[in-house]
Order: structure tokens, then sequence, then C-alpha cells
């Protein structure tokens, strides 16, 4: 067995991490096998963007990372301001203007077993490196996506509210997707109405109404998904969060689907076939060209 294999994914080797206080490199930005968040996915995380050196709603990231550390009776052992001002050193660390970050809080080491008493000392670290999720052209030409077979955590399972380290669920979905040839999946819950994808939230718009899923469908209140519907409200676009079904979608005159590393991408294809004229429709134009201006004033 040869687990020395060069790794074409492997990161660069002059990246910086923030660990637990310190900036080091990427080498020696090393969590322990028995950290809890390796052996059972116990942590929560962050995925953030900068833009030219502004991280875009960093204050609402970091109080969604405290509601699901919350959540999950995880105490983060860095202040708002700390974890903040970490945030932007990693950044500045690695000359990052436009990039993605990562902030993971762990469980920490501990025994094996589950429980979360038998560990200690939380672990804090940050990623900062450049995120391309989707192909430049796929923003004009639109996403083809299929419905996943793969059921969205259910409300009173790991809440799909905590963003946690255990994202498996979301990534046999993925699978299904890329077996698909097709790079998302649109997730449904318990009740078989519309969530989320696997990585963004959802939005559709018929006949002039823009349309997306509560957050009691099962899916992660998205910091895009927000700030979008803001956009919707200023440009006083009708607007309803609502149950949808994959009828809904089948029948939609536009879809688009929002995130942090996607930005606001139109969906043009949904199991084959096409949403609306199977082009991104007006509305899905206008609200990526408005993100697009609210990004570039500082957000
Ligand atoms: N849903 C899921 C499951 C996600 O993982 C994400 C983040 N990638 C989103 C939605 C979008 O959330 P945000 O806009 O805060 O990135």
């Amino acid at each position: 067995m040869n687990f020395d294999q060069p790794n074409p994914f492997a990161p660069k080797p002059d990246l910086k991490v923030f660990l637990n206080g310190k900036i080091v490199p990427v080498a020696e930005a090393r969590i322990s096998v028995f950290d809890h968040c390796i052996l059972y996915g116990d942590g929560v995380f962050e995925g953030l963007r900068s833009y030219g050196g502004k991280v875009f709603r960093l204050d609402e990231h970091l109080k969604r990372l405290e509601d699901s550390a919350r959540a999950i009776q995880l105490e983060i052992p860095m202040t708002r301001k700390e974890l903040s001002d970490a945030v932007y050193d990693t950044l500045r660390a690695n000359n990052i203007g436009d990039g993605y970050v990562r902030l993971m809080v762990t469980r920490g080491v501990g025994t094996l077993g589950l429980s979360p008493r038998r560990t200690a000392c939380p672990s804090v670290y940050i990623i900062t490196d450049q995120i391309d999720l989707y192909p430049k052209e796929l923003y004009e030409k639109g996403l083809a996506v299929i419905s996943s077979s793969i059921v969205r955590n259910h409300p009173n399972a790991v809440s799909p509210r905590i963003k946690s380290c255990n994202y498996l669920n979301n990534i046999l979905a993925k699978i299904e997707a890329m077996d698909a040839d097709v790079l998302e999946a649109v997730m449904y819950n318990h009740l078989g109405n519309v969530a989320e994808c696997t990585g963004d939230n959802i939005f559709l718009v018929r006949d002039g109404m823009v349309q997306t899923p509560p957050i009691t469908a099962g899916i992660l209140e998205g910091i895009t998904r927000d700030a979008v519907i803001e956009l919707i409200k200023k440009r006083s676009l009708p607007f309803r969060q609502m149950e949808l079904s994959r009828h809904d979608l089948y029948v939609a005159d536009e879809c688009f689907l929002t995130g942090t590393a996607a930005e606001v991408i139109p969906v043009t294809k949904i199991d084959g076939r096409p949403i609306g004229t199977g082009e991104p429709g007006p509305v899905t134009r206008q609200l990526i060209e408005d993100f697009r201006e609210l990004l570039a004033s500082g957000g």
C-alpha cells in the first residue's frame, strides 16, 4: 500500500492557517486523530467570502456559528471580536483580498466514545483560499440540477439549521448529482417539500412572484438567502416564503440558487426538463446584478 502518492488536490505548501491562536504553515496545522470532529463529525463551521479585503456579512456568519455551537452545547473558546480579528489576520497572512474563508470549531481531543463530556479544549482553525464552485459560463447559461432521493435532515435529527461538520447527508446527494452529470441536487424534506440544495438555498419565480421555502421546511438560513430577500424587498417584487413541491419547480418560470460560494446562480434545467424558457429569466438576471452591486458597495 502506498499512502504517499502525490495528491493533485493538496493545498499549496505556502498556505498559512490559523490554528488555536497562531498562524502556522499548512504543514504544521494539524488536528489530532482523537479530535471528536474527526472521530464523529462533532463540530461546527462557517464558510465566508472576502471581497476586496472585506468579509461579507462577517457578523451574521459569526452569529450563525455561535448559534450552531450553542445548539450542540459546544463552547467556542474565542470571543466574536477575537474570531473576527483572526479571520482578517489569516486573510492578510495569505495576502488574500478576494477569497473564501473556512472557519471551523471542533469538539476537541477526547477519549473514544461519543460523549463530548470526555473531551477538552475545542479547536478553532481558519483556512483562507480560493474557491471556484461553478464555472463562470454557468452564471450566463444556468445550471442543471436533479431531484435527489436523499431526504434533507429531519428537523428533529441534526437540525439543518446547524452548520455542523457532518455533511454526509448532503454529500450523498452531491454524489447523486455528480453521477447524473450535473453539479447540484435539490433535496426535499421528510414531507416531500423542497428544502434546499446540497450547499445552496433555492428560489423560484412563478407569474412574477419570487418564492422560497421557509426555514421551517428544514433548511440552513443562508446569509446569501437573507441578503437576496433584502434585495427582492428593495425592488418591491412580490415575494413569499412558502412550501414548494417538485411540481412547483417543474412549472416555475425561473429558478436560482444562493450561497456564499455560489453567490446567485441561475438554474435552467431540473431532472432533464427545461425551467421556463430554458434560459436565465429576467428576475434572476436582475437579482444577480443587484447582488453584484451589493458586493461592490461593500455588502
Ligand atoms: N444550504 C446549505 C446546506 C449550505 O451548506 C449553505 C452554505 N454553503 C447554504 C445553504 C447557503 O448559505 P450561505 O448563503 O450562508 O452560504
